[in-house]
């Protein structure tokens, strides 16, 4: 039976667009082939600042990074941080006039006018602008498909003038707002994490100049925002302001201080401090240089990661009193919050990423663009609105199961087979012989038992695990599988913070035909896998066991009658004998079993000592 194709005629487009109105930079989004993309024309790429210079002449505005070259020569006709302005009163927002350089007044409406050439524009016309642009360039990355429907997202912490503000600005530019959504709610959408049942999420977003942590809950695919704080003048221009001072310190003898204040000299020393902490964000050192052509000044340092973080440091530390704050506030501890979403271009300095895994004792999301993951979660909630259905068409699955080798070379699966990505799972593992300061792990694929029958992904050995006995140590290690199947193992020790992490491609040279392979040799191995993973387990059960008796029996050898030390002797012995290769699961379990019982008057014993230290008031660690 053959099907014919039909042709739906109709003038609206399937899509919809999910845009990030930014303080610093704004960004579209689409769903396109089952997943969310940022959509850049031809040959473009990165966000698109959210600056408006209005030409002398007349001529056509530049909005973008065009508009953005034009601060330093005219910054009174260069607008910008207008999502500051959007739906306050002049009364509120004194502090931010202070800092912009082009003139403002209060209209009879009582909205706040930004005027140039003597012409009078509301916020919400300049956001229209700034939208207009970004909705055309995204149009022009879909050959002109024009998806007027759109979410647009805002702070959690904007109120009904300011949302309000924002759906007129939309309405401006002649799109149809199906949503304003909060951005920390755009950002765990990204992520996946409304799959989740229940949870609480804290979403760190360090922008350009505005740093925002949101703490939400998920209850049934729902997000509530909790609680948030944050600090409405810090961010990455900060950071770069601090890189600026070096470069003022060094032309101290050259400039006078009347051209170290000048405009232009600023932007300049700007742009050469933003390029050297990029690039410090990935170099442990990066240049720092200038060339000032007017007056024949060059200026050049070389600036080591470390000396840029001593400078940036105390900017980090209000983040994280802003964390405290936010945690509290919803009255939660750090333990309580289960994902931790890394959100702004700032988050991809290596210090802030450290410094907010530390705080929450978690490994952050860093897996998608931070400056990115807005605008998809926009994507993906405009999606969903207009009936698009997520579950088929964003969810993939992982055909293969993915997991680690644990002690005698079986397998721990984590993420199992037919899991919808994107999707996380964490696991907590811990040291096997006592003083263990490294782990190896090693990354694996397939459906059988053994890492002996498994496709081997990767290895990679976590380091700096402080000596302490065995099972001591707490290890929490995360498998993220992103949409397009990249696969992020991190570890990390609960102690130290000691951590690292490796991605590899699980699907990368796999044929169809080998994975079918793979799940068939599972199936035909499945009876005799079993026993030689019961049999592996058991030998790693019985180790474990042993040593702990070993131990206890230390300090209370002479509190057990002579019978049932023999007896324990012998089980001992026995355990040692089964450890060399046992394969026989059925001996391995009476092994194991007789261990058991053999120890029970030792266990008792103990328990006695435990009870008896209590009840006098002892502590549980000086017995
Ligand atoms: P906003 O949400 O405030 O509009 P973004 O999230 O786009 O802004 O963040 C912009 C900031 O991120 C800028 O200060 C920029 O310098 C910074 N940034 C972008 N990439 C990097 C990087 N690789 N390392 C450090 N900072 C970066
Ligand atoms: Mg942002």
């Amino acid at each position: 039976m053959g099907y014919i194709e039909l042709n739906v005629l109709n003038n609206q487009s399937s899509l919809a667009m999910g845009i990030d109105l930014g303080t610093t930079n704004s960004l579209a989004a689409v769903w396109k082939d089952g997943r969310p993309v940022i959509v850049h024309p031809e040959g473009k790429s990165g966000s698109i600042p959210s600056v408006i210079h209005f030409p002398t002449d007349g001529s056509q505005l530049k909005i973008g990074r065009e508009g953005r070259d034009h601060a330093a020569a005219a910054p009174e006709r260069t607008l910008f941080s207008v999502k500051r302005l959007m739906g306050r009163p002049e009364a509120d927002v004194q502090d931010e006039l202070a800092r912009v350089p082009f003139p403002t007044s209060e209209g009879e409406d009582g909205v706040l006018r930004v005027n140039v050439d003597g012409r009078e524009f509301t916020p919400q016309e300049l956001s229209a602008l700034i939208l207009n642009r970004v909705h055309d360039h995204g149009c022009r990355a879909l050959n002109d498909e024009k998806p007027d429907r759109v979410v647009i997202t805002v702070p959690a912490y904007f109120d009904d003038a300011q949302r309000q503000a924002t759906r007129d600005a939309a309405r401006l530019a002649g799109l149809d707002v199906l949503r304003i959504v909060n951005e920390p709610t755009a950002a765990c959408l990204a992520y996946g994490l409304d799959q989740e049942k229940s949870g609480n999420v804290v979403v760190y977003d360090l922008g350009g100049g505005t740093f925002d942590v949101s703490v939400l809950s998920i209850a049934d695919g729902v997000f509530k925002v909790l609680s948030t704080a944050g600090d409405t003048h810090l961010g990455g221009d900060d950071f770069d302001n601090a890189l600026v001072g070096l470069i003022i310190d060094g032309l101290q003898g050259d400039l006078t201080e009347e051209e170290l204040k000048d405009p232009g000299f600023l932007t300049a020393a700007r742009l050469s401090a933003e390029r050297c902490k990029h690039a410090l964000s990935t170099d442990p050192q990066a240049e720092l240089h200038m060339v000032l052509a007017s007056r024949g000044v060059t200026f050049h340092r070389t600036v080591t990661r470390s000396e840029f973080e001593d400078l940036v440091r105390p900017l980090v530390e209000r983040t994280i009193d802003s964390c405290r704050r936010a945690l509290s506030d919803a009255n939660l501890e750090p333990g309580d919050i289960d994902e931790v979403v890394m959100v702004g271009g700032s988050t991809r300095v290596p210090m802030v990423q450290a410094a907010v895994e530390s705080f929450f004792g978690r490994i952050p999301h860093t897996e998608l663009n931070p400056d990115e993951v807005v605008a998809l979660g926009a994507a993906v909630q405009a999606h969903i609105l207009i009936g698009g259905s997520r579950d088929m068409l964003l969810l993939d699955v992982i055909p293969l199961s993915l997991g680690l080798e644990t002690v005698g070379g079986a397998i721990s699966k984590l993420v199992m087979r037919n899991s919808t990505i994107p999707c996380s799972v964490t696991e907590g593992f811990t040291t096997y012989a006592d003083n263990q300061t490294g782990i190896d792990f090693h990354v694996v694929q397939g459906e059988r038992e053994m890492v002996s029958d498994c496709r081997s992904l990767a290895k990679f050995q976590l380091k700096g695990i402080p000596p302490m006995p065995a099972g001591m140590a707490r290890v929490a290690v995360r498998f993220h599988v992103d949409a397009d199947g990249l696969l992020t193992v991190s570890a990390r020790e609960e102690s130290t913070g000691a951590s690292t992490r490796v991605e590899v491609e699980p699907m990368s040279g796999l044929s169809d035909e080998e994975v079918e392979r793979m799940l068939l040799s599972s199936v035909e191995h499945a009876e005799e896998d079993f026993a030689v993973r019961r049999a592996a387990d058991l030998v790693t059960e019985i180790g474990t066991m042993r040593t702990a008796t070993e131990r206890s029996l230390e300090g209370v050898r002479e509190h057990l009658d002579r019978e049932t030390l023999e007896d324990i002797e012998a089980a001992l012995a026995a355990s040692r004998e089964a450890d060399t290769g046992g394969t026989d699961a059925e001996r391995l379990q009476a092994v194991r079993d007789e261990l058991e019982r053999a120890t029970l008057p030792l266990a008792a014993l103990l328990m006695d000592d435990v009870a008896k230290a209590a009840l006098s008031g002892k502590r549980l660690e000086d017995v």
